[in-house]
């Protein structure tokens, strides 16, 4: 079928929204960008999470590597963890995906 002569929707069948692209009906177009956005924004959610997660480790190897061969109890890294600065953020990381 030409573009031309398509006058439903390629997902559902309904009438066509010829106002834009994919040639869909509104309703597809709505759900598609919801769930587009939606599943941005848990993409953006888990990437500033591994960041966090990296900038957290590279913290804390800086806290223990300044004691070079020192021995902790647990108390005493616990303490240590808790102390650390966290991570600083910085928007101009480029993104890892
Ligand atoms: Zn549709």
């Amino acid at each position: 079928m030409s573009t031309e002569a398509q006058r439903e929707c390629s997902k559902c069948s309904g009438p066509l929204d010829t106002s834009g692209y994919p040639l869909w009906c509104g309703a597809c177009r709505k759900t598609y960008k919801k769930e587009y956005e939606s599943t941005r924004e848990t993409l953006n959610a888990a990437r500033g999470f591994r960041q966090g997660v990296e900038g957290t480790k590279t913290v804390l190897a800086g806290e223990f590597e300044q004691f070079g061969h020192s021995s902790f109890t647990g108390q005493e890294i616990g303490q240590i963890i808790r102390n650390a600065p966290g991570p600083s953020f910085d928007a101009d990381a480029p993104a890892k995906d």
